[in-house]
């Protein structure tokens, strides 16, 4: 019999791993922390950078009796703002050493000049994918207005893929499961069949696997929806009971939500297949055939979401971009 989301809650903090509910300023809500009340004290992601999450970081520790002065070690499971806005000040405060996966360390070092970056890019690709100029000024004017949330991270302790991390009562093996960014990493305490998850599956939503510059900086962009694709099959196959989110409550049926999910993927890909099919089309406009004007309003969130499926179908060869001067379409190889 599986647990229930509230049971996992309660088993999870027994074995010594609290979650704690720290609020953002973005759609998604609460973003959740982990508190490890092991050997080294850990601390799994700190919120986004603001009062109001800092204030809710202290009480909560506090709660269980710590401060973030007692904090030993951060970990950081991805490059979001919502994740790690508040890493600088509980360092500064802390002395805390800074685990993250090692080939990501650059990108959060350099957060600032990432984030410009990373605006450029997405510019460039909205407009060769149709999307008017005047929304991606608007979207990049939102992106601006969000970066004092964000922190840049010293990575003291670079983690490598499948490295094991010893605590005093319990051992976490940190797995990259690229896909919702290039940076998730995963934490798995196989002895207890808990898998710190973060981002990389959220059981009321579906997460986004939004386009990036890859971490090693080319300029190539990266396929998310495929490597998510590939992470989440990987993960469908760990015998985990108890997968910790990032956002939401705990999963209890890693396997159930998964299979959820890539089905979905399926079918958005048909349908996607059945609008190019009738006619090329750029992703912008499969974006506004799907979900109209929210694909004005979320230009950027629904062209990740159509790229994503259109990528599979280019791999799969059903599909073939065509570009002219100012834009890409996809057509049908048939
Ligand atoms: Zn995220």
């Amino acid at each position: 019999m599986s647990l229930t989301p509230e049971q996992a809650l309660e088993q999870a903090a027994l074995a010594g791993i609290h979650c704690l509910r720290i609020p953002t300023p973005f759609a998604v809500g609460r973003v959740n922390c982990y508190l490890l009340e092991d050997e080294p004290l850990t601390l799994i992601d700190t919120g986004p950078n603001s009062g109001k999450a800092l204030d809710e970081l202290q009480s909560q520790l506090a709660e269980r009796g710590h401060s973030i002065e007692d904090l030993e070690l951060l970990v950081i499971t991805h490059q979001h703002i919502d994740h790690l806005g508040l890493a600088e000040i509980v360092v500064q405060r802390s002395g805390a050493r800074v685990a993250a996966l090692g080939i990501a360390s650059e990108r959060l070092a350099n957060f600032d000049e990432d984030a410009e970056a990373e605006d450029r890019f997405a510019v460039e690709l909205m407009i060769r994918n149709g999307i008017p100029e005047e929304v991606t000024v608007a979207l990049r004017s939102v992106s601006r207005s969000f970066r004092g949330w964000g922190s840049h991270v010293e990575v003291t302790q670079p983690l490598e893929d499948g490295e094991v991390l010893t605590f005093g009562n319990r051992t976490l093996q940190a797995i990259h499961r690229p896909g919702h960014s290039p940076s998730d990493t995963v934490f798995w305490d196989e002895e207890r069949k808990i898998l710190i998850a973060a981002d990389h599956l959220i059981a009321h939503i579906s997460s986004n696997p939004l386009i990036t510059r890859p971490l090693d900086g080319s300029s190539q962009r990266t396929q998310a929806l495929v490597a998510y694709i590939e992470s989440m099959k990987k993960t469908r196959e760990m015998p985990a009971e108890i997968v910790l989110s990032g956002h939401g409550e705990p999963i209890v049926d890693h396997v159930a939500l998964i299979d959820e999910r890539l089905a979905k993927h399926e079918r958005r890909k048909e349908k996607i297949y059945g609008l190019i099919a009738e006619r090329p089309r750029t992703g912008y406009e499969i974006a506004q055939a799907i979900w109209g004007n929210v694909a004005v309003t979320q230009a950027f969130l629904t062209l990740s979401e159509v790229i994503g499926h259109t990528d599979l179908l280019l791999n799969e060869g059903r599909v073939r971009e065509v570009a002219d001067d100012e834009v890409v379409r996809y057509e049908t190889t048939l």
